[in-house]
This record gives C-alpha cells, structure tokens and sequence, in this order.
C-alpha cells in the first residue's frame, strides 16, 4: 500500500506538470479523485484489508487524498492566473496614442442665416413675433388685401387643408396681422418662420424659412424703409455690398419694391447665378397699404408704416454659394459639416 501511494503521487506530479489547460485538469482530476478515480478505489479497496492494517493504510490513502485534492487547487489557481495575465496582454491599452475628438453638432446653415437676421433687426429694435403655421383663409389673404380671385393666389401655390378655410400659410405676412389686430403703433417687429408652398425645383422647396419684417409708427417714410433695409444688407453681406430697390407689386403693400443687392459672385460684372445683370433680388418690401390698416383698425390718416419679407434660404444659398436649394433639405453630414 505504501508504494502504490508512492507511486501515485510520483506519477500525477508529472502529469500535472504536463497539463495544457483547464480541460486536461479538469479530466485529470476525474482520473484519480472522480467516483472510479484510482485514489478514490484505493479508499475503498481500504476495506478488503484485514483490520489490524486498516488503520495505518487509511491514515496514508486520505494523506494522499488531502494532497490530491490541494495540488489540483494550486494548479487550477495557476491556469486562472496564466488566463487572466493573457487576457490583460490582450486587451492592453496604449494610453499614450492620441485620442479620437467626439464629433461636435452644429448649426444648420439655413438655421445660421436665420438667427443672424434675427440678430441683425433685434439690435435694431426690432421683436420677434411668432404665429400658427396653419393659418385660416382670411389671415393668410384677405386681410392682406389678397381677395378670393385675386392672381396672386396662384402664384403662391397654397396647400389647403380643407376646402375653404384653413391652409399651411404661404408666408410669414400673417404675423403682422395677428400683431396688428392686438397690439396698438408703435410696432416694430420680425416674423422667423416656416412657410409652405407647392413648388419643387432647383430653387424651391414645397416648405422653406422666411423673415418678415413690420414697423409701424408716425412719420414713417420711404426713406425708413431703404435706410433699414440697406443695413441690413451691408450687415449680412459686407459693408461695401451695394443695393438698388426696384418698383415692383404686392397686393399688401403701395408703393413696392424689391431689393437687389449686387452679385456675390462676379462683382457686378454678369455671370450664370445673376443671369448677366449683376444683380441678386434677395427681398421684397414696400410702405404698408392703407387698406391692410384698415382691415385691423389702425388709423392710415395718423400712421404710416413698412413691410419687407425674405428667403432665409435664397440668402444662405447667397452668402454661401450654394446652388441647389436640395442640398439645404438633405441634411447630408458630408456637406453640413463644412458649415461648423
Ligand atoms: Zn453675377
């Protein structure tokens, strides 16, 4: 008995040291400790032993056991050691290489544009008013002097959400209105916002941005309005941007104009974007009709006032020699990201 023991323990030693991994240990270990394993039938081969040398054998068989049992401990805890150091090699990190910079949001372009108008007639001591995007038949026309039958109803395209009333507004006039119908002169304000159309091409989206503008008070001039306006222009796009207003017809205004600046491009001298006139229209304007005044009770003996209206897309488009209106819509990161 003493020599088997011996020998078991010479001979697992060398196999433990052999041993590749948690696997071959494991079946190792079912070898000689399992139910069939060679020291678990040495302990039952304990009882075929006369009895006066049970004693000392049993003593040397759970010996052998207790060592068993605490060698293949050690070499599991060796193999969870050697795992954990390979994965730490693995997943070694190179703190010292330079990091990646979290990609930064920015402003769109159209949304850029929009709040520098903003800020441009803000510090000019204009307020922004704000109104609904559906507007009724009667705000988005009528009070503006725009009848039933009248032309200019086609040649703003409207989406009608039922057959009489209501509609997406066509543009941001409607907010003068709302303004006007409760707030007494003086007013001087701006109205940001969406507007919707039914058009779709190179240079026109069925929704898009305008900025209206209103100031109504006494002794109001023409004069008020090109001063205004001409800043305005030379704030957006420099201030050697020259303008010219030419005569021009809106059902809400009398007289009208609109307001060129000349071309971003060539300077002037005629190119494809300013189809060879040197000149960019970039809004229209003019001194409020009497007839609007009247429609919200404000007195045109005694008031006299100003009106303008502008693309916020036409003037990024401008500003950022951006030919296709498309491009401002796709929200393609590859061309947004040129506006951080
Ligand atoms: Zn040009």
């Amino acid at each position: 008995m003493k020599e088997e023991v011996s020998e078991i323990k010479t001979e697992l030693e060398k196999k433990l040291e052999q041993v590749a991994g948690p696997d071959s240990l494991n079946s190792l270990k079912v070898e000689y400790l399992g139910k069939k394993g060679r020291i678990t039938s040495l302990l039952k081969a304990l009882r075929e032993l006369p009895p006066s040398e049970r004693p000392e054998a049993g003593k040397l068989v759970n010996e052998l056991k207790v060592w068993a049992q605490r060698r293949f401990e050690e070499y599991f805890e060796i193999l969870r050691k050697n795992l954990q150091k390979e994965r730490f090699r693995r997943e070694r990190v190179d703190i010292t290489l330079p990091g990646r910079a979290p990609d930064l949001g920015a402003f769109h372009p159209v949304a850029t544009v929009m709040n520098e108008i903003i800020s441009v007639f803000t510090r000019m001591g204009f307020e922004v008013a704000e109104g609904p995007d559906i507007e009724d038949d009667y705000h988005n026309f009528q009070a503006l002097n725009i009848p039933p039958e009248h032309p200019a109803r086609d040649m703003q395209d409207t989406f009608y959400l039922d057959r009489e009333n209501y509609l997406l507004r066509t543009h941001t006039s409607p907010v003068q209105i709302r303004v006007m119908e409760k707030q007494k002169p003086p007013i001087h304000i701006i109205a940001p916002g969406k507007v919707y159309r039914r058009d779709a091409d190179l240079t026109h989206t069925p929704m898009f941005h305008q900025v209206e503008g209103l100031l109504v008070d006494t002794d109001v001039t023409f004069a008020d309005l090109k001063g205004t306006l001409t800043l305005f222009a030379r704030e957006i796009f420099g201030p050697d941007t020259k303008v010219r207003f030419r005569p021009s017809f809106f059902p809400f205004t009398e007289p009208s104009v609109e307001m060129d600046i000349q071309c971003v491009i060539c300077g002037g001298k005629g190119c494809r974007v300013c189809q060879f006139s040197g000149w960019l229209e970039i809004l229209g304007a003019g001194m409020v009709d009497p007839e609007v005044f009247k429609y919200v009770g404000i007195d045109p003996e005694k008031f006299q006032g100003f009106a303008f209206g502008m693309g916020v897309e036409r003037i990024a488009m401008l500003k950022y020699r951006i030919d296709d209106i498309r491009l401002l819509f796709e929200n393609n990161l590859r061309f947004l990201s040129q506006f951080k």
